[in-house]
């Protein structure tokens, strides 16, 4: 899912898929047994995965479900476990997958820590024990903005306080 977010790189433009190759490159990368691809599953899973960045930063499950409600589930037994899998293309499958892990995710609360960076726009999670974390990492993005923040103090002539 935070791979999935992090396939575009929004502070510097850079895109994991910008044709079919790619996104197939980087669907065999994260373990998919990738077929036949078309342009549009690119479409599709390029949607998908601008809902689950809205759903992200709007703190709202809202964008992802409508990006989801087309999908069809089917019962698969996969070495005793039973799993729910999407029927359909390419994209729905993957699709289906990340139902799995937000599902999974919101069942044990880990869903609140997805966050997107407010620095960097990068989806992380966020290990801070109440959940208030708003860097991607304290060293490298957290220092940036409080090194700003100072600057911006230094320069007003305030005390910051
Ligand atoms: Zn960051």
């Amino acid at each position: 899912m935070r791979r999935l977010c992090n396939s575009i790189n929004r502070q510097h433009g850079g895109e994991a898929w910008r044709d079919v190759d790619e996104l197939g490159m980087w669907l065999r990368r994260e373990g998919y047994d990738v077929g036949r691809l078309t342009p549009r599953d690119l479409d599709e899973l390029l949607a998908l995965r601008d809902a689950m960045w809205r759903s992200i930063t709007g703190r709202s499950i809202a964008p992802l479900a409508s990006a989801l409600e087309h999908l069809r589930f089917r019962p698969v037994v996969d070495d005793h476990v039973l799993r729910l899998v999407a029927e359909g293309s390419m994209a729905d499958i993957v699709a289906g997958r990340l139902v799995a892990v937000v599902v999974d995710a919101q069942t044990t609360g880990a869903w609140d820590r997805v966050k997107a960076c407010a620095q960097c726009s990068w989806v992380f999670i966020d290990a801070s024990r109440n959940r208030s974390g708003r860097w991607c990492s304290m060293s490298a993005c957290g220092g940036r903005e409080k090194a700003r923040a100072y600057r911006a103090r230094r320069r007003t002539g305030g005390s910051g306080t």
